[in-house]
């Protein structure tokens, strides 16, 4: 084998000899790639298909040990490094140009124990990987909506989805995890355990180290549960959204509703000539009794007259994956997020004069109501600081050839910038574009200043830099 060049954290070049390469190959029971080995394209390609990095080197990782000997060789070599779950985070951080990538995606086992009502799930798990796990016994634990996500990015920033009003953020619900720090130790974080480090984990994303096992505590659901979609025509969007606002207000923290405005998919319980028509979709989920959620959900089929409904009760599973398809991996994406504590008529009027011009048919405006239980954990209870959240709003700019990237991306920022002056100035860090970075402190808020502290401790020499960055001041 050649030597390498890998790129270093000072932006320089390292030269990795062929014997350093072999020695590496020798203590990992995973795989070391580099460009043009069997495997690599795979590795590097990620759900976005607007990030086309290519990694100097790659340490796909088995376990605890692989990943240990990738931060020391990544650490002693000051290489440029990037950790990957399931590659799903929109910024693309979890691969970087000509640096060395830390792949988990292997390590992805999802062990249950039904009797502590705990999970212990492996970093390169995905959400569909946990469910599956945990639905076997009627328990869950509240993540995001699409099942091909990655746990580990997701919970490590927050965390949410439809069982968040009754359950929590995903991070509400973490209870320990193994971390493999800068220096690489391997430490166990909890509330009594290196708790500055579980405390930052808990929303501080890849900024402190490499997790490696999650443990979760797990609630009661299912696993059948009411769910599903109500689609309405465009034309009434706004007399629907105040609606909505009303109607989400003083809700039932087991219903969950959330609103999309697109155009319509070729869903067979829609007429076809509706298909491809823009309309507003409300997609729910109630995690009671289903006659009950039949009963509570029942006011929203009076928001105007619809185009067409699907509800009833679905394995939770099921519904987990229900915007899989159209969520593939491949296509071009560029997000941008507000948060909300009301959604007002001036940004409901901006939000259907952007959802009337979508320049793409995969293109959409989403509005999630969180509140709920996640609501009532306090800003400085861990990193995650967004408590005070009603509402997230995303503009998903999504399409196919490259060629039309100008287009959607000035879509989704006039977007953004016209509906800034609504919003409450505070971001979901998971949601962030990989050209925000002057976001990070919004992200944070409040909680900004102990997060430094936190990283100048586990991370002084910011190695771990390939995410929405902490940067430490020593
Ligand atoms: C289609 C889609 C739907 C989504 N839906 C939701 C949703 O419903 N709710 C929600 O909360 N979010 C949602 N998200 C956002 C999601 O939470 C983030 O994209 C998340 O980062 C994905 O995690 P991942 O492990 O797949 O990401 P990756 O891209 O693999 O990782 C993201 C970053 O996390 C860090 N990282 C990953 N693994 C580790 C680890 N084990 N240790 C340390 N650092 C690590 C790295 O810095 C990496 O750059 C969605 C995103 C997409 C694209």
């Amino acid at each position: 084998m050649a030597d390498l060049k890998v790129k270093t954290l000072n932006g320089g070049e390292a030269i990795i000899n062929a014997e350093a390469i072999e020695g590496l190959r020798a203590k990992i029971s995973g795989e070391v790639m580099q460009t043009g080995v069997e495997g690599y394209e795979d590795v590097r390609t990620i759900w976005n298909a607007m990030i086309d990095h290519k990694p100097g080197i790659i340490i796909q990782c088995r376990g605890n040990n692989d990943v240990i000997t990738a931060v020391n060789f990544a650490h002693d070599n000051e290489l440029l490094t990037s950790v990957k779950g399931a590659g799903h985070n929109i910024a693309g951080n979890a691969v970087c140009e000509g640096g060395l990538m830390i792949d988990l995606s292997l390590m992805k086992s999802v062990r249950v124990d039904p009797e502590t009502k705990r999970a212990y799930v492996e970093p390169g798990a995905t959400l569909g990987d946990v469910d599956k796990e945990t639905q076997k016994f009627g328990l869950a634990v509240p993540t995001g909506i699409n099942s091909t996500t990655g746990i580990s990015g997701l919970a490590l920033g927050g965390g949410f989805g439809w069982l968040t009003r009754k359950y929590g953020m995903t991070v509400d619900n973490l209870v320990s995890a193994d971390v493999i720090t800068a220096d690489g130790n391997l430490l166990h974080a909890s509330e009594k355990e290196n708790s500055e480090l579980f405390w930052a984990i808990r929303g501080g994303g890849g900024n402190f180290g490499v997790v490696t096992m999650f443990e979760f505590a797990l609630n009661q659901l299912g696993p059948e549960v009411l769910s599903g979609l109500f689609v309405f025509p465009f034309k009434h969007a706004k007399e629907i959204i105040n609606k909505y606002m009303e109607y989400v207000n003083g809700l039932t923290e087991d219903l969950t509703v959330w609103v999309v405005l697109r155009k319509a998919p070729p869903l067979p319980f829609l007429p076809e000539d509706v298909h491809g028509k823009e309309v507003v979709i409300m997609a729910f989920l109630y995690a009671g009794e289903v006659s009950e959620g039949e009963r509570v959900i029942d006011p929203i089929r009076g928001f105007a007259e619809m185009h067409g409904e699907h509800v009833g009760p679905n394995p939770f599973t099921g519904w987990q994956q229900a915007f899989d398809p159209l969520l593939t991996p491949g296509s071009r994406n560029y997000w941008k997020s507000h948060n909300f504590s009301e959604l007002s008529e001036g940004v409901i009027d901006v939000i259907i004069e952007f959802a009337g011009k979508l320049p793409k048919p995969q293109c959409e405006i989403f509005i999630a109501s969180v509140e709920g239980k996640a609501k009532r954990v306090a800003y400085d209870a861990m990193a995650y600081a967004n408590r005070e959240t009603n509402f997230f709003l995303n503009v998903h700019g999504r399409w196919e050839d490259e060629k039309d990237d100008d287009h959607v991306i000035f879509w989704a920022r006039d977007f953004f910038e016209k509906s800034a002056p609504y919003a409450s100035g505070s971001v979901y860090v998971n949601f962030m574009s990989g050209d925000e970075t002057d976001r990070v402190r919004q992200a944070y808020g409040p909680n900004y200043e102990r997060l430094v502290k936190a990283k100048n401790k586990y991370d002084p020499k910011n190695l771990f830099r390939m995410n929405q960055n902490i940067k430490p001041t020593i």
